[in-house]
């Protein structure tokens, strides 16, 4: 049976990012961007503080990005919402059955997600979007390793990018040797003594504008992605189904 949902833990996280100010030089430069803002939305207001996932607790599909970007999440306060790698993956979640709509522009814009829930391995905008190793370390132990306990239901994870890569790795086959993040690279991972169903990891480019201005990621090869994410997620609802059959049978 799987783990019940409890939406006041998730509150609590929620509440625990949000007001989170561990990194100093993180805090600093989210606040600063949203002070200072850019001409073409000088007149929003922005969110400037860490980013909670999007998604809900049930979800099956997980996928982790690197971190908020400067003028998209840390000025709307959703992650992937406001900038061009959202309006990316949204479309590309959209068009795999995962969202309602591929439009992502305000916390406010009637985006739901479907089976899927979108987090970040680092919840403050970083300078240049690079995070010191310090600052990543940290706030996957405050944050990201909960979340893998929290979203119990994932089982499909999707790294966007090496360094998300990196991150699920560690938190779910800690002391394993680490395959390597490749785009379209799939793992069935070992299985942890607390799960019952087998667990995938997916790698993918990330959808920032260096990848996907330069053509290194297409669209097509970024639907591949939630389109096996989905086969994995039939397949492994056929073996849970079967599963239940099987212990109904041998209890009756
Ligand atoms: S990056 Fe994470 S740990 Fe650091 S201040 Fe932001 S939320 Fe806190």
């Amino acid at each position: 049976m799987s783990k019940k949902i409890d939406p006041e833990s998730l509150a609590l996280h929620e509440k625990r990012i949000h007001s989170c100010e561990s990194c100093p030089r993180l805090r600093r430069h989210c606040l600063a961007i949203a002070k200072t803002k850019r001409r073409s939305t000088a007149a929003e207001g922005y969110w400037g503080r860490p980013i909670a996932p999007f998604g809900s607790l049930d979800s099956r599909l997980f996928i982790m990005g690197l971190a908020p970007a400067a003028h998209g999440a840390n000025r709307t306060g959703r992650i992937f919402t406001g900038d061009r790698s959202g309006d990316w993956l949204y479309r590309a979640l959209h068009r795999a059955g995962f969202a309602n709509q591929s439009e992502s522009k305000s916390r406010f814009d009637g985006l739901k997600l479907r089976d899927a829930v979108v987090s970040c391995v680092v919840k403050c905008a970083p300078p240049d979007n690079k995070p010191a190793p310090a600052e990543l370390a940290r706030c996957m132990t405050h944050f990201a390793e909960d979340e893998i306990e929290l979203y119990s239901h994932a089982r499909v994870y999707v790294a966007l990018g090496g360094i998300a890569w990196n991150g699920l790795w560690k938190l779910l086959q800690q002391g394993s040797p680490r395959a390597m993040f490749r785009h379209g690279a799939e793992v069935r991972l070992a299985k942890q003594p607390s799960w019952r169903e087998d667990r995938f990891l997916i790698g993918s480019y990330h959808p920032s504008q260096q990848n996907t201005f330069t053509g290194r990621l297409t669209e097509p090869m970024f639907d591949d992605i939630f389109l096996r994410a989905r086969e994995l997620l039939n397949v492994s609802e056929q073996d849970r189904r079967e599963a239940l059959a099987a212990s109904e049978v041998s209890t009756n």
